[in-house]
């Protein structure tokens, strides 16, 4: 198995499908987005394919946070020290993305971000006008950001301390199962939380990835330091659209983007079309 998934309901084929959509997808996003062309109807295309094929069909294996329960897993089973850093190869290369292109990977080949970022565009929108009387709900980044690594912290003591038994429910990825393997026991709780983040999404953005996931807490500062994001060039007139539009309050000149999800809103709504994905 390419990722080392050693998960029931988990098969190679699927392993390397998903790994080609992943590096795909990716391509594809990142040349829309450098050419400004991620009109809205590329990206529900692309979103739906992702959440679709590698999260409904291929059951979300791999996912990016099986590297931490693999992590238990391996401990538990008294594995050596090299084996268990091998569980991280899959989130090597997805933080590598990210350290070129930022959350390029969540905003678009991720499964559970596909679906939180689909259902985000009923009450989060690409203009002002649309976006008047929404009901949705602005997470303080700060509390967001204390709460993920709370979570982090849990997820990773948990496992220590209680094994794989109880890690397999913190990771909600597991959820995806349920349509491959509706038997399987551990896959039912994790399942409901994944239709209760997908109806959430629609009035908080991402609660999943912005709350919980312990590869956003690592892409969070690799992105951070990403060597391409989106920037503003000089036709900027600091009117405050951008600003206004985002969902994470990223769109600041000097963010550092670390919860930029690449949604293209602020690229949208830019009336001086100032806004483009750049090395500074
Ligand atoms: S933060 Fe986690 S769940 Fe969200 S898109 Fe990234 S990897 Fe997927
Ligand atoms: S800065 Fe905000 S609006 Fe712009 S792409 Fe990033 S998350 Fe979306």
């Amino acid at each position: 198995m390419i990722f080392q998934s050693h998960t029931p309901g988990s098969e190679p084929i699927s392993e390397i499908l998903t790994a080609i959509i992943w590096l795909l997808v990716m391509v594809v996003t990142l040349i829309l987005v450098y050419k400004k062309k991620l009109i809205q109807i590329a990206s529900i295309i692309i979103l739906t394919i992702v959440f679709i094929v590698t999260g409904i069909i291929f059951g979300a294996q791999p996912n990016p946070v099986l590297p931490f329960q693999n992590l238990i897993m391996r401990i538990e089973m008294g594995e050596t020290l090299l084996l268990i850093l091998r569980s991280f190869n899959i989130t090597a290369i997805l933080l590598l993305t990210t350290f070129f292109f930022g959350r390029i990977f969540c905003g678009y080949a991720c499964a559970l971000g596909a679906i939180q970022e689909l259902m985000s565009k009923f009450q989060f929108k690409s203009n002002l006008k649309d976006q008047k009387n929404k009901k949705t709900i602005y997470l303080n980044p700060k509390i967001a950001f204390y709460i993920r690594i709370g979570y982090f912290i849990i997820f990773i003591i948990s496992g220590i301390v209680w094994g794989l038994a109880v890690v397999q429910y913190l990771n909600v990825f597991e959820g995806f199962k349920i349509i491959k393997n509706p038997g399987f026991p551990i896959v039912g709780i994790p399942a409901i939380l994944i239709g209760i983040i997908i109806i959430t999404s629609i009035f908080i953005y991402r609660p999943w990835c912005r709350l919980f996931c312990p590869f956003g807490a690592l892409a969070d500062f690799t992105s951070r330091v990403s060597l391409f994001k989106l920037r503003r060039t000089d036709a900027c007139n600091d009117c405050g659209l951008c600003e206004k539009i985002c969902p994470t309050q990223e769109a600041e000149r000097d963010s550092l983007k670390g919860e930029c999800y690449l949604c293209n809103r602020c690229v949208e709504i830019c009336p001086q079309n100032a806004i483009e994905m750049k090395r500074k």
